[in-house]
C-alpha cells in the first residue's frame, strides 16, 4: 500500500492532533512535522491528552503512527565545532528533541546531517559522529526506539551527506545502530548529482554500501535545478527537472513500497497544494494545469 502524505504544520492549540487533522484533509495516511518553527528552537510543551486524542483518530482512520516522521529544525549544526557554543547548543537542543518525539511515541526523527563551514570534510563528518553518539547515550533509557535519519543533502554551500560514502562514514561510526538511519530526498539527489530517473541503480548502490534497511523515509520533491546543481530549490511534483514520470517510478518502486513518502513541494501562491498533488500521485495522471487552477482559485 502507497504510504504518502506532506509536511504539515504543528502549533500550540492543538499539537499532534492539528497536524493529523491537516493531513486528513489532503487525503494522505501519513504526515511530517516540526515541533515548532523550522527555522528556530523555541518549543512548547507537549500535552498528552491532545497526544491521546490524535492516536485515538489516526486508530480510525488506519493510519500506522510507527510511520509519521518528525524534522528537526534546520538551523541545527552538528558538523562545526568552531562556534563551540552553538555545537554543545545543538546537542543540547537534538537531545530534548528526541526526548519530544519519545513522549509523543514518534519512532522517525530526520535530521539534516550539517556542514562544516570550513573545517573541511573529514572534521566535519567526525563532530556528527561524536554529536550524533552523544545525543544517543542521553537518550538511551528503556524502550526509547527514537531513530535518528540522516536526511541525503544537495551538497549546497559546504553541507555534508551529500553522497552514500559520507552517509556510510557517519553510520558505520554510530554505535547504537539500532538509533540511526536515512532519508533520501529526490530533490537533494538530483541536485547533488545523483540521476533519479534510474531508481533501481540508486537503490542498488544505496544497498551495497549502507544497507536497505537503513532506509526509512523518501521525501518527494521536483527540483528548480538541474542534476549537480547544488542548489535545494524544491519544485512541485512534475513541474521540474526530474519529472512527473520519474517521481511516479520512484513512488510506485515495489523495493521501498513500506516506505513512507513525504511531499516537501513549495506553497502555491500560499496555497499548500498536497492535496492536489497526493490526488496526482494517486491517480498516476499529471494535471500540468495545477499551478495556474491554484492561483485562479485564490484569486477568486
Ligand atoms: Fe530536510
Ligand atoms: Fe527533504
Ligand atoms: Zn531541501
Amino acid at each position: 500500500m502507497l504510504i504518502i502524505g506532506s509536511h504539515v504544520s504543528f502549533n500550540k492549540d492543538e499539537q499532534l492532533l492539528g497536524s493529523l487533522k491537516e493531513a486528513l484533509e489532503y487525503g494522505a495516511n501519513t504526515f511530517m512535522f516540526y515541533t515548532g518553527a523550522p527555522q528556530n528552537t523555541k518549543r512548547i510543551p507537549i500535552n498528552d491528552l491532545l497526544t491521546f486524542k490524535a492516536l485515538e483518530l489516526m486508530k480510525a482512520n488506519g493510519i500506522d503512527y510507527s510511520k509519521v516522521i518528525v524534522h528537526a529544525p534546520y538551523i541545527i549544526n552538528l558538523a562545526n565545532k568552531k562556534d563551540l557554543d552553538k555545537y554543545e547548543f545543538s546537542v543540547r537542543f537534538l537531545t530534548e528533541e528526541v526526548e519530544r518525539c519519545e513522549q509523543l511515541g514518534i519512532k522517525y526523527m530526520v535530521l539534516h546531517p550539517g556542514s562544516h563551514v570550513g573545517e573541511g570534510e573529514n572534521t566535519g563528518l567526525s563532530n556528527i559522529i561524536n554529536g550524533l553518539n552523544e545525543i544517543i547515550a542521553n537518550t538511551d533509557i528503556e524502550n526509547n526506539s527514537v531513530t535518528i535519519l540522516l536526511e541525503t543533502m544537495a551538497g549546497k554551500g559546504t553541507e555534508l551527506g551529500v553522497n552514500f560514502d559520507q552517509i556510510k562514514t557517519i553510520i558505520d561510526n554510530i554505535k547504537n545502530k539500532n538509533r540511526i538511519g536515512v532519508c533520501m530526498d529526490t530533490c537533494h539527489l538530483n541536485d547533488s548529482g545523483y540521476d533519479v530517473s534510474n531508481f533501481d541503480s540508486i537503490l542498488d548502490d544505496f544497498d551495497k554500501k549502507i544497507g536497505l534497511n537503513y532506509l526509512k523515509c523518501i521525501h518527494i520533491n521536483d527540483s528548480k535545478n538541474n542534476i549537480g546543481a547544488h542548489k535545494d530549490r524544491h519544485e512541485n511534483i512534475g513541474f521540474g527537472y526530474i519529472g512527473f514520470d520519474n517521481l511516479i517510478d520512484i513512488i510506485y518502486n515495489p523495493k521501498i513500497e513500506s516506505i513512507p513518502k513525504i511531499l516537501e513541494t513549495p506553497y502555491i501562491e500560499k496555497y499548500p497544494p498536497y492535496k492536489e498533488e497526493i490526488e496526482m500521485i494517486r491517480n498516476r495522471d499529471f494535471n500540468p494545469e495545477l499551478k495556474e487552477n491554484i492561483i485562479k482559485k485564490q484569486l477568486s
